[in-house]
């Protein structure tokens, strides 16, 4: 199995935390420079039977500015072009207009999206389920993973997941 994988996600929910955590010391193209280029490889997992590619997005937020609205769209054209979306949350916290103008973005496109809900040793373990309704109301995710990037909680269970799904 082989694909394009994207992360998605506002500042600060654990994306860079999480591809760290997936690809591990085995790679060196790696870069955490947001909004430079297009399309950028930041980084490859292999393994027997896989081969994935993590790219770089622009990141998705709310425009301010001529520049910021071309810089969506270059964005929203990269989503089109990968095989799968992973939309990094942060499960402690709140959803908010943030989280809202990325799921509009992303229902212009068609290209599959799983949620990862990062950062769950955050939260109490009960309190998981109340986060993942929250988000399944606003869009129709492939699959909703919780995880924790940091602890790695759950990251094999998500490498399984976009594996069977390319
Ligand atoms: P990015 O901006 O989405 O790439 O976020 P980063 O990966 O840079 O992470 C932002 C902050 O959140 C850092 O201080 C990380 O250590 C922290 N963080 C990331 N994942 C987790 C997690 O699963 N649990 C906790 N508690 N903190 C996390
Ligand atoms: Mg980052």
């Amino acid at each position: 199995k082989s694909g394009f994988v994207s992360i998605i996600g506002r500042p600060n929910v654990g994306k860079s935390t999480l591809l760290n955590h997936v690809i591990g010391q085995k790679i060196a193209i790696m870069s955490d420079k947001p909004q430079t280029t297009r399309n950028k490889i930041q980084g490859v997992y292999t393994s027997n039977h896989s081969q994935i590619v993590f790219i770089d997005t622009p990141g998705i937020h709310k425009p301010k500015h001529k520049l910021g609205d071309f810089m969506m769209k270059v964005a929203q054209n990269t989503l089109r072009e990968v095989d799968l979306v992973l939309y990094v949350v942060d499960a402690a916290e709140a959803f908010g207009s943030g989280e809202e103008f990325i799921i509009e973005r992303l229902k212009d496109t068609s290209t599959p999206v799983f949620l990862v809900i990062n950062k769950i040793d955050k939260i109490a373990p009960d309190d998981v389920l109340g986060v993942i309704d929250t988000y399944r109301t606003k869009y129709d995710f492939k699959e909703v993973i919780p995880i924790s990037a940091l602890q790695g909680n759950n990251v094999p269970t998500l490498m399984e997941q976009i594996t069977e799904y390319l």
